[in-house]
């Protein structure tokens, strides 16, 4: 945590934590403060928290590298409907049962299906080889858009654990929410 307070947008990028082995490793860490925050925020409006994330979100995306992390593309299995099966498999040039044979799984008990390859298949050099037509989940990655964020703890914290841009809007808000 900086010591100084200048601005807040120069907090955020100044203090902007990268390594994701570090990452993780604060991520145990803070694991009771984090317990702590998600009930700091519980009488704060929904809505206030989803722009103050938003506004995060934005300012800290703008100043992080995807390209030099690539990190959610190596260990997320991103969901795909049977659209993306059939736009991905004629990426591969295969058909859509050849594609969902090798590369798709299927969560238990649900309808849900996902890229089953850890680094994902299409990841080269750390960039996305089919970036226009990727799955509708990764292009919504790392979902800090998305509302109600203080209902989607789990799924954050997660995200928290292995995305600089997550674990820093996450730390950020804490700054901006003057959270002890
Ligand atoms: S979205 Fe997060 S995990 Fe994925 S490449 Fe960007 S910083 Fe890394
Ligand atoms: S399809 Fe592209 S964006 Fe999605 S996980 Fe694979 S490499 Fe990453």
């Amino acid at each position: 945590m900086c010591a100084a307070k200048p601005h807040p947008f120069f907090i955020v990028v100044l203090c902007m934590l990268l390594d994701l082995h570090i990452i993780r490793q604060k991520s145990q860490e803070l694991r009771e403060e984090n317990k702590r925050f998600k009930v700091f925020l519980k009488p704060i409006p929904t809505r206030m928290v989803d722009t103050y994330v938003q506004e995060l979100e934005k300012k800290i995306a703008a100043s992080i590298d995807c390209t030099a992390c690539g990190n959610c593309c190596k260990v997320l299995e991103p969901p795909v409907d049977d659209d993306e099966v059939q736009r991905l498999a004629k990426l591969k040039n295969i058909n859509a049962d050849e594609f969902e044979k090798e590369y798709v799984g299927k969560e238990a008990n649900t309808a849900i299906h996902f890229l089953k390859c850890q680094p994902c298949i299409f990841l080269q050099n750390n960039s996305c080889t089919i970036y226009q037509d990727r799955p509708a989940s990764c292009a919504d990655y790392p979902h800090l858009h998305q509302p109600n964020i203080k209902y989607r703890w789990k799924s954050l914290m997660d995200n928290y654990a292995m995305c600089p841009i997550v674990y820093n809007v996450v730390e950020a808000l804490k700054e901006k929410m003057d959270f002890k």
